[in-house]
């Protein structure tokens, strides 16, 4: 057998170069875009004018594994309720960085509410939406200087749903007087893409340093998204938040977000992501961010949690016993995080097999840090270990999830424990 000569080149992510923002509260900086991993941002769900729901619901989506929480502004009473929002997360020891979302009255109500601009450390004007005709102009630019009054960064936030009507109707006009026209799609995506430039440009004429602007262009199309991003990424430096909007609900905005999210990050266009789901009803809100987790994680680009691969399952796994398996240890492993993560760092990186039968268990579970391969039907009852690519133990009988469990816990100790990060120790 020859080698092949040269070798098959790895799949890895490619890295958009861009400048690198700062959105900070008190003690806490979230980078963003540069060198900064790809960060995961989220959106609560409540009425920001009740504060105590809206504090319970930040900071649920913080514990998740969010960096960066936005929140509606929409109205005095929710511009009121800012700083309660804010102190209330303060006193609880969640130092989340706050993003305040305004349409339509953002300037007003970071005017009339110096205390809510404050304790927000970043600001989303949707240039679409920040007036009509001559007081567009005034009136995003009454956002830029409270931006720069506070020293705060912005996301220019474009969504193909509340896309300015005048520039896109300019561009409609335009495109129209051409010999050959071009397709409505293509000059929706300028138009997008170019309200984005745009406003950022502005912005930078006012006084705000680039590095203190973000954009985003979000659609609900997946080759859309990835078409105006390109262009985006192909035509600045700004840091981009990525994300599709309005992807839906359950398994299809999953899939959905999942695809869009993976093409761009792949070709490194990306800074901060949102996965903007709809809840199905009484799920949890932080379902978003364990899915933004789990694409970064899936893609090789940030580690949050021990990875669990298991197989499918199939005609040869007769009983529920694999299933469980999997979950429960899915469970352990994700429960024990908030401690484990400083207890053990790099814990994260921690691959564990769950696997169904003799077929695939032995290989995939010698791959995995420690895997174990259940006995298909047919099979003798019993589930070698594997550690770090050796076998290690034979379990049997009622007791093979604790006894596994036990085992991947004592591993965790060894290997990421304090005793395993003693400068005598030789790795
Ligand atoms: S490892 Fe065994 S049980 Fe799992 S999918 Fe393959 S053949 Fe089926």
């Amino acid at each position: 057998m020859q080698l092949l000569d040269p070798p098959i080149p790895e799949a890895v992510p490619a890295r958009h170069r861009t400048r690198q923002a700062r959105v900070v509260w008190g003690d806490r900086v979230v980078t963003i875009g540069g060198d900064a991993p790809v960060r995961v941002q989220s959106m609560t769900n409540t009425d920001t004018a009740d504060a105590i729901a809206t504090a319970i619901q930040v900071k649920e989506l913080a514990m998740a594994g969010s960096e960066l929480v936005r929140i509606t502004v929409n109205t005095p009473e929710a511009a009121a309720a800012v700083p309660a929002i804010r102190e209330q997360l303060d006193r609880m020891g969640v130092d989340v960085p706050l993003v305040g979302d305004f349409h339509y009255n953002g300037h007003r109500l970071l005017a009339d509410y110096p205390d809510c601009a404050q304790a927000l450390s970043k600001y989303r004007i949707n240039p679409g939406n920040v007036g009509k005709g001559d007081k567009k102009d005034r009136q995003f630019a009454q956002m830029i200087e409270a931006a720069l009054r506070w020293e705060r960064p912005v996301r220019i936030g474009v969504n193909w749903g509340s896309l300015d009507q005048e520039l896109l109707a300019a561009l409609m006009d335009a495109n129209a007087r051409r010999a050959e026209p071009y397709e409505p799609r293509q000059i929706m995506a300028q138009a997008l893409v170019l309200s984005a430039l745009e406003s950022a440009q502005r912005a930078q004429e006012l006084g705000m340093a680039a590095d203190n602007i973000i954009l985003s262009c979000k659609v609900s199309n997946v080759q859309d998204l990835v078409t105006v991003y390109r262009a985006l990424a192909a035509r600045s430096d700004y840091p981009l938040h990525l994300g599709l909007t309005e992807a839906g609900m359950g398994t299809r905005g999953i899939v959905a977000s999942t695809s869009a999210l993976a093409i761009l990050l792949q070709e490194g266009i990306g800074d901060t992501i949102r996965v903007s789901l709809t809840p199905e009803p009484g799920a949890a809100r932080t379902q978003e961010v364990v899915v933004a987790l789990d694409v970064l994680q899936a893609l090789g680009l940030r580690a949050f949690t021990p990875s669990v691969t298991a197989c499918p399952g199939c005609g040869r796994t007769t009983s529920t016993f694999f299933q469980e398996l999997t979950q429960t240890i899915d469970q352990y492993l994700r429960a024990q995080m908030p401690v484990w993560r400083t207890r053990y760092p790099g814990v994260e990186q921690l691959r564990v097999a769950v696997m169904g039968c003799i077929v695939n268990g032995p290989g995939e579970s010698k791959h995995a840090d420690i895997g174990i391969s259940l006995p298909g039907t047919g099979e003798a009852p019993a589930a070698p270990v594997y550690i770090d690519g050796e076998k290690v133990a034979t379990l049997r009988g009622e007791n093979i999830a604790a006894e596994f469990q036990t085992i991947v816990e004592h591993y965790v100790q060894q290997r990421f424990g304090a005793a395993s990060r003693h400068p005598d120790r030789v790795a």
